[in-house]
């Protein structure tokens, strides 16, 4: 975004707005973060805004401020509609492409309102008015935190906004320890520790609430866990059946494709989950290093992200879709074995 977009935006935010602030489907810690850093700033500034999220999100997620205030559109379509259609401004943030907002993709295509977005997936589409986008961000969230920056209100980042976006960056980067974290990402994230955002209880709220029931899911998957050591690539895969047998809670398989890639040796990591609901096949990939999964993903499964961590689908079955995952891996085992 240029210094004339800036200005143009901050001309259009001189008088009170409506504002629809738009996650991805099945958000994350950075999809809720940055929303709700943003739903902050931009109702500090005296607008009206509502976060409307394409579907629920875990349980982990929500103590972060405005969470309350958050709209779930599958629940509530007749009134996110409205709010979508009335809206002055649509900010969507966290991802590329609309379709990756699931059912608001038609009602936001339709909407007469501005559209923003702000995100660090590869390959953004060509839908917003205006658009941030920076593949090299470690998350939407710091790209929050720098678009206030640019916007000259960073004297207004107080506890809420920074609770918000601390979640993001801490969420999408493993903790700081990704490629992308850098020293500005500190640097930011000093400054939400000044205003006192109090990061233990950040860490404690996101990663220490498991249920009984997750740990034993995670030790099914563990045991699931297959390791193609001439490929470099581990796999998980869990069954609907294993889904139930461990009650599982949205969130749940959160993170679990990472214990892949920390096996020795392990370039590529994936996990393969059994979507009920949608009767497909839910795929995240992982890798360390040159091997792009975005392009991975992209080709064989529907999918991306970024070049490190991507997502996609299959609508074959769980047993067809690693068979064909297997067959795909001898075009790459050059790269895999660079
Ligand atoms: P996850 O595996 O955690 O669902 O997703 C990993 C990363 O890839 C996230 O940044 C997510 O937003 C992105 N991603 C997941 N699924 C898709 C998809 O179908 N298309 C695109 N473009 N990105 C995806
Ligand atoms: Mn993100």
């Amino acid at each position: 975004m240029n210094t004339s977009e800036i200005l143009d935006l901050k001309k259009i935010l001189t008088d009170p707005k409506k504002v629809v602030i738009v996650p991805h489907k099945n958000p994350d810690g950075d999809a809720m973060g940055s929303t709700l850093g943003l739903f902050h700033y931009i109702e500090k500034l005296g607008h009206s805004a509502t976060v409307i999220a394409p579907n629920d999100y875990p349980d982990f997620l929500k103590w972060i401020p405005g969470t309350k205030d958050v709209l779930i559109y599958e629940e509530n379509t007749t009134v996110g509609d409205v709010l979508i259609s009335e809206a002055d401004l649509i900010f969507t943030l966290d991802f590329n492409a609309l379709h990756r907002c699931g059912s608001m993709e038609t009602p936001i295509e339709n909407a007469t309102a501005i559209k923003i977005m702000i995100d660090h997936h590869q390959q953004p589409d060509d839908y917003a008015t205006y658009v941030y986008s920076d593949v090299n961000m470690c998350s939407t969230c710091e790209m929050v935190y720098h678009f206030i920056d640019k916007m000259g209100g960073l004297e207004l980042i107080d506890v809420s906004i920074g609770e918000a976006l601390y979640t993001g960056i801490m969420t999408d980067t493993a903790s700081f320890r990704f490629p992308l974290t850098t020293s500005t990402t500190h640097r930011v994230i000093a400054h939400l520790i000044d205003v006192g955002v109090e990061k233990s209880n950040i860490h404690d709220a996101v990663y220490d609430t498991n249920s009984y029931d997750r740990l034993q899911l995670m030790g099914c998957a563990l045991n699931n866990l297959t390791f193609l050591e001439k490929f470099k690539t581990a796999y998980i895969s869990l069954t609907n059946k294993e889904l139930d047998a461990h009650d599982f809670q949205k969130g749940d398989t959160e993170g679990l494709v990472n214990y892949g890639l920390s096996l020795k040796g392990a370039k590529f990591a994936v996990i393969f989950i059994e979507h009920k609901k949608e009767s497909i096949i839910k795929i995240s990939f992982r890798s360390k290093g040159d091997f792009d999964v975005n392009t991975f993903a992209r080709t064989h499964f529907n999918g991306g992200g970024h070049k490190n961590a991507s997502g996609g689908r299959s609508n074959l079955n769980l047993e067809e879709t690693i068979a064909k995952f297997i067959s795909i891996l001898s075009e790459y085992k050059p790269e895999l074995d660079s």
